[in-house]
């Protein structure tokens, strides 16, 4: 023991869900984790702490939960407007597809994104970042997308940065140029292309704004062989790659991720046996996002079957955008993963902890209770862990600590 160095921090009288081990959820009872410096320092066994320990503050947990903070590692929260007469459309009737050919879709959030000051953007976004940390989030993963010219991407990740300095939250920003192909370069996709990977993403990674790169390979984005330029280009500037891939048709998406060295390949409702093969090959991260799916009221589910007997890792995030997925909560994209996808609790809250981790490229600093990571995690009110995929609307929050610190439970 160090005793020049204490423990910022100890919680004692702990139930751990560490989330450590490869299955299950490393449940530790009557546990205690100590933290130091934003970092967890000690973790196990209440009974097990080494006699005269240097202990700056304690807390007593009260024998509630205690599991790593929760990881949204897919969302698209920063954008002007909201698209709930979309959602009138399609109570009428009228598909995702439909939609996109008649001018609407993606591009009407362009058009209010473009018009949209950072403020603005900031005061529109940060109560979707807080319903998020209420529920115990400590991470988020924000994509740009809805500017596609470079003075809009700029602005919606510094808006996404502001976002991670002004709350206590990890946030991580990916460019999402490839999105949609804007107005200005209508019928010209591949110039659009040339310009988001000439000109938009140097500019971008030459700024610090992107920690990765995404594109949207469908019938309705762009094809694989153009979503591959953008990937080579992004992974020329050293920035690691992510792929909308699968969602609506099998486009052969997730296995170009995976040749890519994809950190994850997302939404994957279409995806087939080789694809399946190559991202369990590559270690690409399988992300579900069942907010999505249960919006436009899909019926081929991911093959998780297929994702399980490959070995490929699953993660699960809210998709939050204002088109098909409004969804700002962590709690009900899981207890959506469980009911609509078949997933087991232990894999639900793997896959919003240390597969999400994994999903952004964090595996070895956040995602699970170990020694040495980054000490975000949640104290949970509830009497087993399962609750956490349970409950419809409760949201039984009772402490959160980000990066070793207290912080209030949010209220959006
Ligand atoms: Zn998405």
């Amino acid at each position: 023991m160090n005793q020049t160095s204490p423990w910022d921090l100890l919680i004692r009288r702990a139930h751990l869900a560490t989330l450590a081990a490869k299955s299950g959820l490393g449940e530790l009872v009557d546990g205690a984790i100590a933290l130091r410096e934003g970092r967890i320092a000690w973790l196990g066994a209440d009974r097990d702490l080494p006699a005269g320990a240097n202990v700056g503050a304690e807390l007593d947990a009260e024998r509630r939960w205690v599991l790593p903070g929760f990881i949204d590692c897919h969302t698209h929260l920063v954008y002007g407007g909201n698209r709930s007469l979309e959602h009138e459309m399609r109570l009428e009737g009228a598909s995702y597809a439909e939609i996109a050919q008649a001018g609407g879709g993606i591009r009407s959030t362009v058009a209010a994104t473009r018009i949209a000051g950072e403020e603005e953007l900031l005061a529109a976004s940060a109560p979707r970042l807080r319903a998020l940390m209420s529920e115990g989030v400590t991470t988020v993963e924000i994509k740009s997308g809805y500017g596609l010219d470079l003075e809009t991407e700029r602005r919606m990740l510094r808006t996404a940065r502001r976002l991670g300095a002004e709350n206590p939250v990890r946030v991580v920003t990916t460019y999402l140029g490839a999105h949609a192909v804007p107005p200005e370069y209508a019928g010209r996709p591949d110039d659009y292309l040339d310009f988001v990977c000439g000109t938009v993403l140097p500019a971008l990674r030459a700024e610090g704004l992107a920690d990765a790169v995404d594109a949207f390979c469908e019938t309705i984005g762009f094809t694989p062989q153009q979503v591959g330029r953008v990937l080579a280009a992004a992974r020329a500037l050293g920035l690691p790659v992510k792929l909308h891939a699968e969602q609506l048709s099998d486009q052969g998406g997730a296995a170009l991720a995976a040749s890519a060295g994809a950190l994850s390949a997302d939404h994957l409702e279409h995806l087939g046996e080789a694809g399946a093969r190559a991202m369990a090959a590559a270690g690409t991260v399988a992300v579900l996002l069942p907010g999505a799916f249960y919006c436009l009221r899909e019926t081929l589910r991911p093959p998780v079957e297929l994702l399980r007997s490959c070995g490929v890792p699953m993660a699960v995030a809210t998709d939050h955008n204002p088109g098909t997925s409004p969804l700002s909560s962590i709690l009900l994209a899981m207890h959506l993963a469980c009911t609509l996808f078949g997933l087991e609790i232990s894999e639900a809250l793997a896959a919003t902890t240390r597969e999400a981790a994994r999903a952004l490229g964090l595996a070895a600093e956040v995602g699970t209770l170990a020694v040495g990571k980054r000490a975000d995690l949640v104290l949970w009110e509830i009497e087993r862990p399962a609750e956490l995929c349970y409950h419809l609307g409760l949201v039984p929050t009772h402490h959160r600590i980000f990066d070793g610190a207290l912080s209030d439970v949010p209220r959006p």
